[in-house]
């Protein structure tokens, strides 16, 4: 499997479908990888596990692909949040990336008092996300969500989902592996505010962690705080 091309597709994936790609795969396809008719590409959709699919067509901007036979079936995957306050676009697109490649089920952006990006473009995240999870050949695609204030997700908050909320200067606990569902909350550059650490205390399905006595940017955060989280069974 090594070196083979993965695609991200939502049309369902059994022997014989056959699938029209994107314009961009397309491009990825015949420019970029110098793919030809007749050879093979993996897909993946989230639901039917993993297929080889045959190039039956391709031009630069459109191609059809023939799934032929499925060799790995659809595996179970962790199911953790991840809760963080955009950040610069960059820092943004980061934390997207890798919230992707180490596993989170879906990604809720959090508006906090000292959030300062508001505005997110969910597509371009998307298209993130869908090329970190082809390249870390995981079978699913995060479900990102638009911006929430943060009362509000805590107010709605699904029953059974601990939240593990990355606290600097708190005196917690080290983040650990917790059963899923859970999810990971990490705050803005300039912290939460004192209210909002009353409020992320005063619910009882939130747990206060530690990353350790240093300040983590919030994209460094987000990543030590995955993979402690699942680090129990490798999710
Ligand atoms: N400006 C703040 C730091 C914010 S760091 C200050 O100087 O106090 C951004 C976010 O990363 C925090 O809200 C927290 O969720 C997380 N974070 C950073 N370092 C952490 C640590 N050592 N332990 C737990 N969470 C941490």
């Amino acid at each position: 499997m090594s070196g083979s091309i993965r695609l991200y597709v939502e049309a369902p994936l059994h022997a014989g479908a056959e699938i029209a790609t994107t314009p961009a795969q397309a491009h990825y396809l015949a420019t970029v990888m110098r793919r030809a008719v007749g050879e093979t590409v993996r897909l993946f959709n989230g639901r039917d596990g993993e297929w080889d699919a045959r190039i039956l067509a391709l031009r630069r901007d459109r191609a059809r692909l023939g799934a032929e036979r499925q060799m790995l079936p659809q595996a179970p995957e962790p199911d953790i949040w991840l809760l963080f306050a955009p950040l610069k676009r960059d820092a943004t697109d980061l934390v997207v990336q890798k919230a992707t490649e180490l596993g989170a089920s879906a990604i809720l952006p959090v508006l906090t008092e000292r959030t300062n990006t508001t505005r997110l473009n969910l597509d371009r995240l998307r298209a993130i996300a869908t090329e970190a999870a082809e390249q870390c050949e995981r079978q699913t695609l995060p479900r990102i969500e638009e911006a929430r204030r943060l009362p509000a997700l805590l107010a709605e908050w699904p029953a059974g989902r601990t939240l593990v909320s990355a606290l600097e200067r708190a005196a917690a606990p080290l983040v650990r592996p917790h059963a899923c569902p859970a999810a990971l909350l990490v705050g803005p550059e300039g912290g939460f505010t004192d209210m909002e650490l009353d409020a992320l205390r005063r619910h009882p399905f939130v747990v206060a962690a530690s990353l350790g006595p240093r300040i983590l940017r919030a994209e460094t955060a987000v990543i030590v705080g995955l993979a402690l989280l699942q680090a129990a069974d490798g999710g």
